[in-house]
């Protein structure tokens, strides 16, 4: 069976279409290809394999339509195939689709570096360069850190993710499954507490005050403040659970970096480009981060990172000291633009909002209905629920994989994520139109109610 149209991006049917169980029989085919050619390693969240998707459709190999709520990890902000994105890049892969930027430079990448120079929060001078994923992206600014304040530590904190290569899932808290097995581990990681206000030993309103005080003190009696070339955070934690620090905890870090020479480096590689209801994340407490780093929404799914940030910590690396064969790719710029265009021309901030402002409520309701949901949280289209053992705080992570795995077979994709596994996250595409949504809502409140 084929899908209606031949092309994906928003012209697809924007229903929810099962055709066969899930997953269909063409899709079992190919996935037992996969087992048989890919290491299970590479892990599969819902085995149906996509031929077409856009806005916010996923369609299978099988014909079905499944409702996305997941952007391919929050990459599809715009949609998938989204036009503008589509545009440009059929157009740039027709006149050259690589020379090395450190080679022989174009325009497209000068583009998208003045670009983020812009919207990035704060007016100061900045400098942008480009790499190829989120990893690449917060490991450069280390790199830029330690080389522009000639200190090595680098401080992050609880439930933090920052990628796979050898610095960054040291940098990540979760051992299972990103860091089991891989050390030794990069030296000069030192972990703190994140201001968690669902886990908060004395409670969500002293939270961000006891967080920062014991992390500063942390730092400062464990590890040195002068030794610190970088604080590393998320503004809010992604894969450790969508957990949105108490206000106040991040002005405190962002205030004791700047009176201590250390960077801060805001890891919005999840919560950038629009996802929760600002450009970045930063801007809700009004935070100026010394470097930002970004990657997912930036380029509709071409792969893309960014490290932007304040000129003179970036000057201060040699020439040549940075770089990569690949980054900022022509293809992956041109995309970029196609989504900072897309951003603008359809008001995906607001739209981000107002998913925002639909879902919230939904949930906190579903939450007062059943006890299982312990927590409700998120900002925007960055929403996520904490499932608990009724009466206790206690994770119920096989509660999240058994709601997943009902709303996966009704056709509803969803996403785990936390520390301790028990968490459903929501990432729908800012695109996806509002009755779709409603029924992605309605799929996982059954899902939830039926358990
Ligand atoms: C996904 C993610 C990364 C890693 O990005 P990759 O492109 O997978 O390397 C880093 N930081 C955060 C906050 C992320 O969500």
């Amino acid at each position: 069976m084929t899908t209606t149209t031949a092309e994906g991006g928003p012209g697809l049917p924007q229903e929810r279409r099962l055709v066969t169980q899930i997953p269909g029989p063409r899709s079992r085919e190919l996935f037992a290809r996969k087992q048989a050619a890919v290491p299970p390693g590479i892990g599969t969240t819902l085995p149906v394999f996509v031929t077409h998707a856009g806005g916010g459709v996923v369609v299978d190999a099988d014909g079905n339509s499944l409702i996305d709520f997941g952007s391919g990890i929050a990459v599809t902000s715009v949609g998938n195939a989204a036009p503008r994105v589509v545009e440009r890049v059929r157009r740039q892969a027709g006149e050259f689709t690589h020379t090395c930027f450190m080679v022989t430079p174009y325009e497209s990448y000068v583009t998208v570096c003045e670009k983020l120079n812009a919207l990035t929060p704060g007016d100061h001078e900045k400098r942008t360069f480009l790499v190829n994923s989120g990893a690449e992206a917060v490991e450069n600014a280390v790199k830029v850190a330690r080389s522009a304040t000639g200190r090595q530590a680098v401080v992050v904190f609880d439930h933090g993710y920052h990628g796979r290569t050898l610095l960054t899932m040291t940098l990540t808290a979760k051992n299972m499954p990103y860091k089991q097995g891989f050390g030794p581990f990069a030296p000069e990681v030192y972990r703190v507490p994140l201001a968690y206000p669902y886990r908060w030993p004395t409670g969500p309103e002293h939270c961000a005050e006891e967080a920062a005080e014991q992390a500063i003190d942390m730092i400062s009696k464990q590890v040195g403040a002068a030794n610190v070339a970088a604080v590393v955070i998320e503004p809010i934690a992604g894969e450790g659970g969508f957990i949105v620090p108490a206000r106040g905890f991040l002005p405190r870090i962002l205030e004791f970096c700047k009176a201590n020479g250390i960077v801060f480096i805001a890891d919005e590689v999840q919560t950038g480009f629009a996802r929760t209801g600002s450009l970045f994340a930063c801007e809700d407490e009004g935070l100026v981060p010394d470097i930002i780093t970004t990657a997912k929404g930036i380029a509709g799914g071409l792969p893309l990172a960014a490290v932007t940030g304040r000129a003179d910590l970036l000057d201060a690396v040699h020439v040549g000291g940075l770089g990569g064969t690949y980054g900022g790719n022509p293809l992956a710029c041109e995309a970029a633009l196609g989504v900072l265009e897309t951003i603008e021309a359809e008001d995906l901030v607001g739209k981000a909002a107002r998913i925002g402002e639909i879902m919230l409520p939904r949930l906190r309701s579903l939450q007062e209905r059943f006890e299982i949901i312990g927590d409700v949280r998120g900002r925007g289209a960055m929403t996520a629920i904490e499932l608990v053992t009724p009466g206790t705080k206690d994770p119920h992570p096989t509660a999240a994989a058994e709601i997943a795995k009902r709303c996966h077979a009704e056709g509803l994709v969803v996403l785990t994520a936390g520390t301790y596994g028990n968490v459903l996250r929501f990432l729908p595409p800012l695109v996806m139109p509002e009755h779709l949504l409603e029924e992605g809502l309605g799929i996982l409140e059954k899902a939830v109610s039926e358990l």
